[in-house]
């Protein structure tokens, strides 16, 4: 089973998936948490220059094929063959991020996005977790602990809108795959309606 969580800066998703990972584990899932920009070791090489340097490094289109090139290697790697093996696989970020951070939010890539899913990726989550929060608590959250180095932080309150408008529509659109989640409560209560859901 694949399992991703999606949102934006701040939303909690990465607590949520710490905390699911945690709870299946305890109860003799074997569990394998990993994350996008990353998750294997070429797709962490690739997420630092992703992520480091001048805002404007990368075109917009180059920036989607990292993205994706780190995707590649992040399923060749290191969830194809744990899903293989029969683990869950619980990954902080998957290809909705990409449809939402690239895709909707810097002109009119999704066609780019979507083609280069099919032709590199090819496959979707079982399951997503969409964890929605106010874009001004969870941009405030995000700030609060940035460590400042990474280069996509601090885009505004503008952006962070249309990063949760994107995550909305897009989980609307999915519905057999994506569950929204108020992500403005209780990291425990919000825990545990994830758990009901599974
Ligand atoms: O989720 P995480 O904090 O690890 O993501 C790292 C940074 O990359 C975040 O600032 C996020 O907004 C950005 N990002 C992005 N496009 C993606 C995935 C992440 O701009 N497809």
């Amino acid at each position: 089973r694949f399992i991703t969580f999606e949102g934006i800066d701040g939303s909690g998703k990465s607590t949520q998936a710490r905390l699911l990972a945690d709870d299946l584990g305890a109860q003799g899932t074997d569990v394998l948490l990993t994350r996008e920009p990353g998750g294997s070791p070429g797709a962490e090489e690739i997420r630092s220059l992703l992520l480091t340097g001048d805002p404007d490094r990368w075109s917009a289109q180059t920036e989607i094929l990292l993205f994706t090139a780190a995707r590649r290697d992040h399923m060749e790697k290191t969830v194809l063959p744990a899903l293989a093996a029969g683990r869950t696989v619980i990954s902080d970020r998957f290809a909705d991020s990409t449809r939402v951070y690239q895709g909707a939010t810097r002109g009119d890539l999704r066609t780019l996005v979507d083609r280069l899913h099919d032709l590199m990726i090819g496959r979707e989550a079982d399951l997503t977790f969409v964890i929605d929060m106010d874009a001004a608590t969870a941009l405030r959250r995000g700030l609060a602990r940035s460590s400042g180095e990474d280069r996509f932080e601090d885009m505004g309150l503008a952006f962070q809108q249309a990063l949760r408008d994107g995550f909305l529509s897009l989980a609307q659109a999915a519905t057999d795959r994506c569950i929204v989640i108020d992500g403005d409560r209780d990291p425990a209560v919000v825990a545990a309606d994830i758990r009901s859901h599974l």
